[in-house]
């Protein structure tokens, strides 16, 4: 058996470049205020894309903004870059998608890419897409129907009834579960194509801690009962509002890890795999994205007997898809 694993830390949409500030969000106006300062930047969004030059955020004048369009408040900067020093205030717009097209626009999806991006703009865009996915859907008030309105620079929407609503997070884990002779669990989804593979996943119940949650998962997945979960990292994952919190378990004594049992709606196939099989570049395995929590366990896990890991690897000796 391998010595445990480390604690994940930089994953990609953990990266800390921003202090939130919490004080600046609540005077009143303070969005239209903050936007009218000549250094406050802006990251603006339109269909669930960020503008983008490259693998950076393309930062626009908050006065260069139509204040109808300015959704929230992301914090200042913390570091100093090339288009914005440390304390730089940072606001969150969304255009409506058929607003004129800027010139020399490029379009960054964060799943896609948020491993490429700094620590600044990866938190920057995680934040924004939580936000602006939140919003989205709380146009009208659970509570009485009546419609909402942006509050608190974004992170509170309200109804004239006096009912406030707060932006919420999905917790849902990820296990890497391995058996005695070390081997990793791997499953198959059925909206997946064939070959893609990953780590079992699922969301908390009500009522239920992230530990139960991840026996109950890999039981209801794949049959097998495992032991002993212990948390490796969390990483948000705001599609629409999931943070996904890692862990790592093994195979209950007296369980047979031959006794797989895919539960053939969510899980078509499960198998077991060796490092050197993960390793294998003639596989056709794809594996999940470098932006993924999954990807990082299944890398720690790669790491953990000294050996390369697929980053060491060129992707097109490795068609791990992106
Ligand atoms: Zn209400």
């Amino acid at each position: 058996m391998s010595s445990l694993l480390r604690s994940l830390t930089d994953l990609p949409l953990s990266r800390t470049g921003i202090n939130r500030n919490y004080a600046a969000r609540l005077p009143e106006n303070a969005l239209a205020d903050m936007a009218a300062e000549p250094e406050t930047r802006v990251v603006v969004i339109r269909s669930r894309r960020a503008l983008a030059s490259g693998a950076s955020l393309r930062l626009v004048a908050g006065t260069d903004i139509d204040t109808d369009q300015l959704l929230g408040y992301l914090g200042h900067t913390l570091q100093d870059a090339a288009d914005a020093p440390a304390g730089t205030t940072v606001l969150l717009a969304v255009e409506p998608d058929d607003a004129p097209e800027r010139e020399g626009a490029e379009w960054l999806d964060l799943r896609a890419s948020g491993d490429a991006l700094s620590a600044r703009d990866a938190d920057l865009l995680t934040e924004s897409m939580a936000l602006v996915n939140w919003h989205a859907g709380y146009a009208f008030c659970p509570k009485c129907g009546a419609d909402t309105r942006n509050d608190h620079s974004g992170w509170a929407r309200r109804c004239d009834n006096g009912h406030e609503l707060f932006p919420r997070t999905d917790p849902a884990v990820i296990v890497l579960v391995l058996d005695d002779a070390d081997r990793l669990l791997l499953g198959s989804n059925a909206l997946w194509e064939n070959n893609r593979y990953s780590l079992l996943a699922g969301f908390v119940e009500a009522g239920e801690s992230f530990e139960q949650a991840v026996i109950r998962e890999v039981e209801e997945e794949s049959g097998i009962t495992v032991t002993d979960p212990r948390y490796l990292g969390s990483q948000p994952w705001p599609f629409p509002r999931s943070l996904m919190v890692g862990f790592e378990a093994r195979v209950a004594s007296g369980t047979d890890p031959a006794a797989l049992r895919p539960d053939g709606e969510e899980i078509l196939d499960l198998r077991w795999f060796t490092r050197d099989q993960l390793r294998d570049q003639n596989s056709g395995l794809l594996l999940p994205g470098r932006t993924s929590i999954a990807r990082a366990l299944i890398e720690s896990w790669l790491a953990a007997d000294g050996g390369s890991t697929l980053d060491d690897r060129t992707e097109d000796l490795y068609p791990v898809a992106r």
